[in-house]
Parts: C-alpha cells; sequence; structure tokens
C-alpha cells in the first residue's frame, strides 16, 4: 500500500506517498481517538465527480465536534484538498479517506496540547465490488459482539476506535465462512453490518434501523431519498428484530464502498424464499427491489441522471476547476 508513487494532503502540504509516514508516539495510534471518512469519486458524463462531498465533509467536522478535537480547517478547504488530492493523482474512480487524528505531543489519557491533524489519502477503486458479485451479495451471520450503546460511543461520530468492535464481528463471521456480519445492539435490535446500514423490504414497504446503534450513512440517506421520491416507496425507520430479516422478502446492505449489496442469507435462513427469491449464490430477479435500487443509486453516483433523476444533481460535485 505504500511504496508506490502518488501524493497524499496533510495539514495544507502534499506529501509524496512514499514518505508519507507519522511519529510512532502519535496519539490516534495508542488510543484510537481520531475520525475519517470515506468518500467515493466516480467518472461522470463531464469528468470525474465526488458523491455528496459536503454531507461526507459536514459528517466529519461533526465527528471531530464530538470528539471534541478542535480543527482549523472549514468544509470549504478540505472539500477543496479532497478535490486537488484527485486532480494531483489523476484519479478517476476513485476512494478518499478524509482522517483527523491527534499529534504526537504527549501520551496517556490526560495529554495536554496535542496538536489536530488532517491527512487525504486518495486511491483508485474502479469497479470495486464487480456486477455479479453485486447481484449475488452476501451470506451473513447474526453477531455475538454487539453494537454500540449510546452511552459507550458516539453512534454519530465515525470514531477509528469504533472500528475494533466492527472487526471482532467481521473477522468471527468471515472465519466461520460468512461473508459479513449483523450487529445487534445492546437490546438485541438490528444495528448495521460491520460497515454499512441494512434495510429490509416486507410487503411493498421498506424498514431501517434508526440511527441510536448505527452510523448515519449517507448511502442509507441517498436510498432512503430515492425509494421515496423516485420509486414511491414508504419508508420506515424504527427497532427491528433479527427475526424480521430472516422473514424480509428482500434485504440489502448499504454503504459508500459496498454500495447497495443484496443480503441473500442470515443465520442459514433463505432471505425471500416465501415469495420465490433466487437461492442464495444465484443472482437477485432484475425485477427485485433491491436491483432496481442498486440501478437508480449506480446511476446517481455516475451523473446518468436523465430526467427522472434530475434532482440529485446537487450530489455530485465536480472534480476539476479546484
Ligand atoms: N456503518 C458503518 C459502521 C460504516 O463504517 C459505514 C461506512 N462509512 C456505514 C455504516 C455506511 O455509511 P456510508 O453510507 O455513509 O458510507
Amino acid at each position: 500500500l505504500y511504496d508506490r508513487d502518488g501524493w497524499l494532503w496533510q495539514d495544507g502540504d502534499w506529501l509524496a506517498w512514499r514518505e508519507a509516514t507519522t511519529h510512532l508516539l502519535t496519539h490516534t495510534l495508542h488510543y484510537g481517538m481520531g475520525c475519517f471518512e470515506g468518500v467515493r469519486a466516480y467518472a461522470g458524463p463531464d469528468g470525474a465527480q465526488l458523491f455528496r462531498v459536503a454531507e461526507h465533509t459536514r459528517r466529519l467536522l461533526d465527528s471531530a465536534h464530538a470528539l471534541d478535537i478542535p480543527l482549523s480547517f472549514g468544509a470549504d478547504e478540505l472539500i477543496t484538498a479532497q478535490r486537488q488530492c484527485l486532480i494531483r493523482n489523476d484519479l478517476t474512480n476513485a476512494y478518499l479517506k478524509p482522517t483527523i487524528y491527534l499529534g504526537a505531543e504527549g501520551l496517556g489519557l490526560r495529554a495536554k496540547g496535542l496538536t489536530t491533524h488532517v491527512m487525504i489519502a486518495a486511491w483508485d477503486l474502479g469497479d470495486y465490488i464487480s456486477p455479479e458479485a453485486a447481484s449475488i451479495g452476501l451470506r451473513a451471520l447474526t453477531s455475538s459482539w454487539a453494537r454500540h450503546h449510546v452511552n459507550i460511543s458516539l453512534c454519530r461520530a465515525k470514531t477509528n476506535g469504533h472500528y475494533v468492535n466492527s472487526m471482532l464481528a467481521l473477522n468471527t463471521a468471515v472465519k466461520a465462512g460468512f461473508d459479513e456480519t449483523i450487529m445487534l445492539d445492546p437490546e438485541g435490535h438490528v444495528a448495521e453490518a460491520s460497515a454499512a446500514n441494512v434495510f429490509l423490504l416486507r410487503d411493498g414497504v421498506l424498514h431501517t434501523p434508526e440511527v441510536t446503534s448505527c452510523l448515519q450513512g449517507i448511502t442509507r440517506d441517498s436510498v432512503i431519498h430515492l425509494a421515496r421520491e423516485v420509486l414511491g416507496l414508504e419508508v420506515i425507520e424504527r427497532r427491528i428484530t433479527r427475526d424480521e430479516l430472516y422473514l424480509a422478502d428482500e434485504a440489502f446492505v448499504t454503504g459508500t464502498a459496498a454500495e447497495l449489496l443484496p443480503l441473500r442469507e442470515l443465520d442459514g435462513r433463505h432471505i425471500g424464499a416465501r415469495t420465490g427469491a433466487p437461492a442464495p449464490g444465484e443472482p437477485i430477479a432484475p425485477d427485485s427491489l433491491t436491483a432496481r435500487l442498486q440501478g437508480l443509486y449506480r446511476r446517481v453516483t455516475r451523473g446518468e441522471l436523465g430526467d427522472d433523476l434530475q434532482g440529485f444533481a446537487g450530489w455530485l460535485t465536480p472534480v476539476q476547476g479546484a
């Protein structure tokens, strides 16, 4: 990952990729107190464009504020830096990871005078998930690890340290032969996948967990808008139990990296068996709601707006001109 050409942005300067190192006593390395984003850019009809970069940047700044990390950069500067990062690295279909972390001025939980740093890395992502894999989707296992409680961590913040919990859950499921995990909140209601939100469809209505124990995903928000405004569906945010996922007609997960992936099986139950959904491992039906939402999300991110999606043009920010 590190021995290659390219440029990273750090605190307003450009660092050669190979030389972009940080001190071993960097506070965030020791305690996980930091925050980050995952943002994507896609090739559009008029060149590369960032998808919902304003919302991602706002969530980054909100994360820092919630963690009480002071920052001297504002949203406009960080958006410009993300655009420049793509231009400088000659990237089009890309993933960006802006990260806010604390410096090496002190160790220990009471360290004072720590400096705040911001870095942005970007790399080529291409078609991260092939169309075949996007149609086959995931077999998942409910995790024995609980997701966040609101008095344990800040669910609105995308905090580095939160991902220990995600990785414990994901790694357990992967070792057991599954693709993904579904995490429950401490009371046993469905929270989210390891790095994606969850939706289920039952009798033509979409349901997704409210955001007490999961990240307020930007893809989740995009899918809610597309489902309501383009497909005219009802979408309900509420507490959901794991057996509701077993009994769903369709289910899927959403995230910036995953986009929208069908959830085909949970704990050995074939989701949608009752309504004749193809077996896990076979492609989903092209007329399923999951496939239709995948298509809409694909078009909106790639700037293929047509007449029906014109209202979402504001989600796209051109990269050039920064
Ligand atoms: N939950 C978690 C824990 C995540 O890491 C992510 C990925 N950022 C998501 C949900 C989905 O969020 P988004 O759609 O904003 O990428």
